[in-house]
Formats: structure tokens, C-alpha cells, sequence
């Protein structure tokens, strides 16, 4: 099995497949006309081919994302559950005292709020992931993710049967089929409502099309899928329809009396039995079915009479009876809850270094000792993962070997004392055996349900890092393709996982300054004919502490969604500020410190006064900043934006156009808006290598700078060619890897001193030092 795995490990990272958002992996994507394909790779051997194909399988993915949605609501129940539930006498004495002898309301109220609606949540998460999916495989055609959870929830609601409330005669839908019990109807109608919607979908004669402008704004989107979403809910309403017509009115009952009865005469109390019970009760689980409840024939023929037996057996100090019994499998298969998952929280504290899943294992903590794993199996989720599924029946599967060996060859005695289910993990084998040894027992099957856990665990570990690594870069991508003169969230929009990547990622940011783990460096600005440092940028930085850098395209485009750009922007200016004072204090008059200003930033009416106020607080002139704003902000003709440009030019603000020849350009602008600077863009400024007109365009602006009295700068100098060719076109002032990289403050200190020193004399190239 190891082999195996590794095997399936190996195949997963040695043939990436990159993930679109949602975790489906684009390679393979635009296949079917429902943005669906098949994501096995062609070559893999059949079993891995299988197995990766249902990791990355698009639906399962989505009901995996949509599991997780409903977390919170799965943990206010848990927190309910083990409040009510908690088995101690002493504590429900107390609490009964405290607060009468309805206490438990408030948690059952909960409860109902709740696990009891469960079934309600999932599939209006799941309605909604799968059309975050379909958004993300079709950007011409996007369809409302709530709307797409409404039309689910609609059909699962189509498919279940009214009961009648005897006060009243009233119908009502049983808290039963949508709650916990529910959970398979409920994921099998989201997964068919969402691909019969998409089915229709395809066809446009069933889409009404409206102008935009014609509507509040969601209606157009509403409509253009009404025929959809209604043919969507008939076709549910009519298979409920038939169904009752042919005598299965009720459906819900039906499947559970349907999977029920092949274990309705399970046979002897035998080792077999067992494993054949234990391995059907988490197959049940893993697919969302309620596994308990469906075996309870078994359990109420074989295994509640055994428990009595012994009970009864031992009382009259007979010899113990049978193996196994309820307690038996509560205490030695279910250490934690259905699939020892005790041992998978242990796995995962020791395997993940994901902070995601991490946090998942340790609010599973507590409820787990009292065998609660509801937020493990649908947090982590455990639920429908295939990477899970082996262990997840295999652990029980084992406990109950280990535990029948034990019990039949003397070392552990059996069970004989009744025990509550929610009765504490070494607690509870204590209890039920009455000896020490019970508890001994359950230790042992833990190591082992952890040592059968780890790998899988790392399997999914590795899975999930590939999963990010691919997200990142598309939120990298984003970020870089980004168009600043958009005025709406451009990362925090992003459907599915790369959205949800943006949103953890600015939720960090918000802790990131306080941390320290922002800071600035700083590129020196250098005359090429003397070699001269005239003045630095400064650059915003972020160290992750567990990503690591951060690009500031992207926590600079995340800022600027938030609006967290706004504090963001005054802190590296005042950074800046203070820096340049420290400078000019140790002898550095003559050189000028660039600020990049965020678009959003000139939004702040009062942005002008703010920055004189952190010059005026810091002895800095305003002679000794430049701010430098994109050409496409530049070119606004945002009112708010114009009059802050042109406040700041009135405060002697000297102002920068960076990436200039984005292809906003209008040259004739520059004789209207003050600029004191220009900075080519870094695609402009390498082209002259290779491209006549480049260099045309570049001769011709630095022709126009020098008549109009305007300081012409080109980045991404990496290369004395490149130098050169920029120095014959007459752009003479460079910043790039050619002088040096950004560098922290003291190494730019000692750069700018050294080439003041050895004025006059062109510097050479200096080693790259503190980069990034
Ligand atoms: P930018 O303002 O165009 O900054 C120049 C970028 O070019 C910097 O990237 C710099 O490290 C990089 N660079 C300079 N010389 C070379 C070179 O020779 N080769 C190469 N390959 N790259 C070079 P960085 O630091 O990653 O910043 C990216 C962008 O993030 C900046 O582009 C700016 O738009 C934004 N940014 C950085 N810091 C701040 C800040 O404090 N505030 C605001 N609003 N934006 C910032
Ligand atoms: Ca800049
Ligand atoms: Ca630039």
C-alpha cells in the first residue's frame, strides 16, 4: 500500500497539472462545451489515472469547496453539541441548577439552526462552488454562484416529501432529510441540478438576452438564465413526480430503507460481521451518508443485545460473552469519531505546515476528545476526498482486528459496562472494560490509526502545496495583467480558490504592519556620465511568514481593493520620509527620495495636507520627495484625482510618470499636467534593443524632455548594452540592475556615499547586495 502511494505521490508531482480556480487544472480545460473535461493524464497507469482524476475531478472538487463553506455553521453546531452533551453528571447537575430545567434550549435551538439544517447549507455551497467553477472555465458566459445555489437547493426541496404536523394539519419538510441525515440526497441534487443547469445553458435559444442599462443591474443576469433555472426545477419536480407515481413518494426514506436492508440480517457475532459492518458504516460516511444510522438494524440485532449480555453476564459473574458490542466500537474504531479520526488530527498537527489545514486540526481539538469530528470530516475536508477514502476505512478496519486479538487472547478484557458515545477518548475504555487496560488499548490503536494517517497526510500536504503554488501564480499573473485604471476589486474578485487565496491573503496584510513584516528598500537612481547616485526609489516589501515574498504587484493590488492602500501609502511615505532625514543627517543632501503613490491614494482629498503634515513632522523639504504616480493615473480624468495631482504640484510636490509608453500616452498632456520627471516603462526601455521603433519613440521623448525641462529616467537597465543604446538615444539617467538591485537602508547608504566619493569617476558595476 505504501508502495502505492508513493507511487500515486510521485505521479502527482512529477506530471503538474496546472489548477484553474477551484482547483481544476487549466491544461485540460477547454474541452467540453460545459467548460468540463476529463483531468487524467493520458499516460498514468490505470488505477493512478483514476485516482488523480477524482482528486482533480472538477464536481468533486467543487463539493469539497462547498463542505468547507459551511464550516462555521458546523462549528457553531459542534460548540452546541458538546455544551448539551457533555458527559459529566456533576456538570449537567450544575448546569441544571444554574439555569432551570430547560437549559438545554439554547443549544438545541442552535443545534436546529444548525447541524439540523445542514443539508440546506451544503447544497447551496455546492450550487454555488460548481458555478464559481463554471465561471471560471467560461469568462464570456458567467452565471450568478447564488443563483446556481438557489436553483439546488430549489430541486432538493422538489425531491422531498411534506410531512404533516398533527396540531394544525400544517405540512412542514422534516427536520430529519435536511439535516445530518440528509447530507447524500442533498449533494446528489446539488451535483444534478448543477449539470442539468448547465446542459441547458448551452443552448441559446434558452437564454434571454437584455441590454445592460436596461435593468437594475442583476437583472440582465438573472433573466438570461430564468429558462435554464426553470427547466432545471421541472425536471426535479417531475422525477419526484414519477417517483411517487409509482409508489416512492417518499425519497429520502426510501434510500435509507434501501441501503439499510442489505444488512438487515447481518449474520452471526462474528469477526467478519464486524469488518463487514465497520467497513460499510464509513464507506457510508465518506460519501456524506449519516453510516450510524443507516447500520442501526445491525446494530440494535447484533450489537446493542451482545452489550446486554455482557452487562447482565458480568453482573452475575459469569465469564465475559461477546467481543464485540456497541461500546466496543465506539471505544477501540471510533477514537474520535468515525474513522479514528483522532489519529488523523494527530497526523495532520505533525504533517501540515499548510496553516489552513493546521487550523482545521486544531479547532477539531477539543470536540474530537469527545468524539465530535464533524469539523475535521467537512473542514478538511475528509468527506468525498479520495486521498482520504483508503484510510479513512482502513483505520477502523485494523482497530478492530488489534482489538479483537486483544480481547479474545486475555490481554484486554471485553466490554462491559455501558458507555455514552460522547464519554472522553481513555476515558471511555476505561468505563466500558472497567480496567486500565481498555485505555491501554485505545493508546495503542491510536499510534496506529497516526502511523496509518501520516502518509496520506503528506500526500494531501504535497497536493495542497502544488494547489497553492499554482493558485499563487495565478494570483501573481492577475496582479501583473492588471489594469490599474479599473476602478472595481481586481484580485479579491477572482473566482474560486485564487479569489479565496486573495481574501486569506488580505486578511493577513491587516496584521502585517504590526508584525514588522513589511519594510522597504531602496534602488539607487544613477547620472550615467558621472556615475552619480541623484536619488532612490523606495520599494514596499512583504515577507510572509509562511509564503514567504510576496510580489508587491499583488499585496499592492490587495491593498488597493481593501482600501487598506490608503495607510499602506502614508506609512511607506512617512518610512520613506524618515529614512531621508536620517540621511541628510549623515551628510546626503543632494539626493532625492521617490515615493510610489497608489491611484486609489489620489482618491484622498486630503492626501496633500497629510503628506505635508508627516514632511513638516519629519524636517524634511518637499524638494527632497518625488511621488510617482502610473501614466494611466496620471491621464485621468478622474475629477477628485485631477485636483489632487494639481494640489500637490501647488505644494511644489515634484511628480513622477512611471511606466511611461504603457500606451496611454499622450505626449501633448505632458505640456498641461506638472511633471518634473518622466520614467520610460521597463518594455519600452528594453525594446531598443531590438526594436527600431522603440528607439525612435525613445529618442523622441527624451528630444521633448530635454526642450521641456523634464528629467527622463529608464528602468530595468540590467546590461551595459543596454546602457549604451539608452545613452545614445539621449536617456542618460537609469536605475536598474546594471548600477544595483533595491537594497536595504545601510547598504544604500554605502552606495550612495561610495559613488559621492568617487565623483567624476563612471562606477562600475558593484555586486548585487540585499535583493528583494
Ligand atoms: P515600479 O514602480 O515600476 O518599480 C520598479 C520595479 O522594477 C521594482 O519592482 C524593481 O525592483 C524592479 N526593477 C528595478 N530594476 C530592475 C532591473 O534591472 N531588472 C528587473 N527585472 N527589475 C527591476 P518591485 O519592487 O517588485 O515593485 C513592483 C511594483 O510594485 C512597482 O513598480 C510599484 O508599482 C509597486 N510598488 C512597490 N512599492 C510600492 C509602494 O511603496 N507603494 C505603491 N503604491 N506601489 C509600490
Ligand atoms: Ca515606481
Ligand atoms: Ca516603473
Amino acid at each position: 500500500m505504501f508502495f502505492l502511494l508513493r507511487k500515486f505521490g510521485a505521479l502527482l508531482r512529477l506530471k503538474p497539472l496546472p489548477v484553474r480556480a477551484g482547483g481544476v487544472p487549466a491544461s485540460s480545460v477547454p474541452a467540453g462545451k460545459d467548460g468540463f473535461s476529463s483531468h487524467a493524464s493520458a499516460d498514468a497507469p490505470g488505477m493512478m489515472r483514476f485516482l488523480s482524476g477524482l482528486v482533480w475531478n472538477p464536481y468533486l472538487a467543487a463539493v469539497r469547496e462547498g463542505l468547507t463553506l459551511a464550516l462555521p455553521i458546523i462549528i457553531a453546531g459542534t460548540v452546541a453539541i458538546l455544551v448539551n452533551g457533555f458527559p459529566w453528571d456533576a456538570y449537567q447537575e450544575l448546569m441544571g441548577s444554574a439555569f432551570g430545567p430547560h437549559w438545554k434550549r439554547l443549544g438545541g435551538y442552535i443545534y436546529n439552526g444548525t447541524f439540523g439544517i445542514i443539508s440546506l447549507v451544503m447544497v447551496l455551497g455546492i450550487g454555488h462552488s460548481l458555478a464559481e467553477d463554471y465561471n471560471a472555465g467560461n469568462p464570456l458566459d458567467q452565471v450568478a454562484p447564488s443563483i446556481a445555489g438557489f436553483i439546488s437547493f430549489s430541486c432538493l426541496l422538489c425531491t422531498m416529501e411534506p410531512v404533516s404536523i398533527p396540531a394544525g394539519g400544517e405540512l412542514a419538510f422534516s427536520l430529519r432529510w435536511i439535516g445530518v441525515y440528509g447530507l447524500l440526497p442533498a449533494i446528489a441534487a446539488a451535483l444534478i441540478s448543477s449539470a442539468l443547469f448547465r446542459f441547458f445553458l448551452r443552448f441559446p435559444s434558452l437564454r434571454i438576452t437584455l441590454y445592460s442599462g436596461s435593468a437594475v443591474s442583476s437583472v440582465p443576469q438573472t433573466l438570461n438564465t430564468l429558462v435554464p433555472a426553470i427547466l432545471t426545477i421541472i425536471v426535479f419536480a417531475c422525477g419526484k413526480t414519477a417517483a411517487a407515481f409509482y409508489g416512492t413518494a417518499d425519497i429520502h426514506t426510501a434510500i435509507y430503507h434501501w441501503l439499510s436492508r442489505p444488512f438487515q440480517a447481518m449474520g452471526e457475532n462474528h469477526l467478519e460481521t464486524a469488518l463487514i459492518y465497520g467497513a460499510a458504516r464509513h464507506v457510508l460516511w465518506f460519501v456524506g451518508i449519516h453510516g450510524a444510522n443507516v447500520l442501526e438494524p445491525v446494530m440494535q440485532e447484533l450489537y446493542v443485545p451482545a452489550m446486554q449480555a455482557n452487562i447482565a453476564g458480568h453482573q452475575a459473574g459469569l465469564p465475559a460473552l461477546s467481543v464485540f458490542t456497541k461500546p466496543f466500537f465506539d471505544c477501540y474504531t471510533s477514537l474520535g469519531g468515525s474513522g479514528s479520526t483522532l489519529g488523523l488530527l494527530i497526523a495532520c498537527l505533525l504533517g501540515y505546515k499548510d496553516s489552513g489545514a493546521r487550523n482545521i486540526a486544531k479547532l477539531s481539538l477539543i470536540p474530537s476528545v469527545f468524539n465530535v469530528n464533524e469539523i475535521l470530516l467537512f473542514g478538511l475536508p475528509v468527506v468525498l476526498s479520495p486521498v482520504f477514502l483508503i484510510p479513512f476505512i482502513l483505520t477502523p478496519l485494523v482497530s478492530t482486528i488489534i482489538a479483537y486479538f486483544a480481547c479474545v487472547w486475555g490481554i484486554v478484557p471485553v466490554t462491559v459496562h455501558d458507555v455514552a458515545w460522547n464519554v472522553p477518548v481513555f476515558f471511555n475504555g476505561y468505563l466500558a472494560t472497567g480496567s486500565v487496560k481498555g485505555a491501554l488499548l485505545q493508546a495503542f490503536n491510536l499510534l496506529v490509526a497516526v502511523a496509518i494517517y501520516r502518509p496520506f497526510v503528506a500526500l494531501d500536504a504535497g497536493l495542497r502545496k502544488k494547489q497553492f503554488n499554482e493558485n499563487f501564480k495565478k494570483l501573481v499573473d492577475s496582479a501583473v495583467e492588471g489594469d490599474t485604471t479599473d476602478s472595481g476589486p481586481r484580485l479579491l474578485n477572482r473566482p474560486g480558490a485564487v479569489g479565496g487565496l486573495a481574501h486569506s491573503l488580505a486578511g493577513d496584510m491587516r496584521e502585517a504592519l504590526r508584525r514588522g513584516e513589511l519594510f522597504l528598500r531602496f534602488q539607487p537612481q544613477v547620472n550615467s556620465d558621472t556615475g552619480r547616485v541623484y536619488g532612490v526609489e523606495s520599494l514596499m516589501r512583504w515577507q510572509h511568514p509562511h509564503i514567504g515574498h510576496i510580489p508587491p504587484l499583488v499585496f499592492i493590488g490587495l491593498a488597493e481593493d481593501t482600501g487598506y492602500i490608503l495607510d499602506l501609502g502614508l506609512w511607506a511615505f512617512e518610512q520613506s520620509v524618515l529614512q531621508m532625514s536620517e540621511w541628510r543627517n549623515a551628510g546626503v543632501q543632494d539626493v532625492v527620495m521617490s515615493v510610489n503613490v497608489s491611484a486609489k491614494q489620489l482618491e484622498d482629498r486630503h492626501l496633500p495636507d497629510k503628506l505635508m503634515e508627516i514632511l513638516g513632522r519629519r524636517r524634511v523639504p518637499v524638494e527632497s520627495v518625488k511621488l510617482e504616480v502610473t501614466e494611466s493615473v496620471a491621464l485621468t480624468s478622474h475629477m477628485i484625482k485631477n485636483e489632487v495631482l494639481a494640489r500637490l504640484h501647488s505644494l511644489n510636490f515634484q511628480l513622477v510618470i512611471d511606466d511611461f509608453g504603457m500606451g496611454h500616452s499622450s505626449l501633448t498632456y505632458l505640456k498641461k499636467f506638472p511633471v518634473g520627471s518622466l520614467k520610460l516603462d521597463a518594455v519600452l526601455s528594453r525594446d531598443v534593443l531590438v526594436s527600431r521603433s522603440s528607439c525612435e519613440i525613445v529618442s523622441s521623448v527624451a528630444d521633448l524632455c530635454n526642450t521641456l525641462g523634464i528629467n527622463l529616467v529608464a528602468e530595468y537597465v540590467e546590461d551595459e548594452a543596454h546602457l549604451l543604446k539608452l545613452r545614445a538615444l539621449g536617456c542618460r539617467n537609469v536605475q536598474g540592475y546594471f548600477y544595483s538591485p533595491p537594497l536595504s537602508p545601510e547598504a544604500a547608504f554605502r552606495f550612495i556615499t561610495g559613488t559621492h566619493k568617487a565623483y567624476g569617476v563612471p562606477v562600475r558595476r558593484l555586486p548585487a547586495e540585499c535583493s528583494g
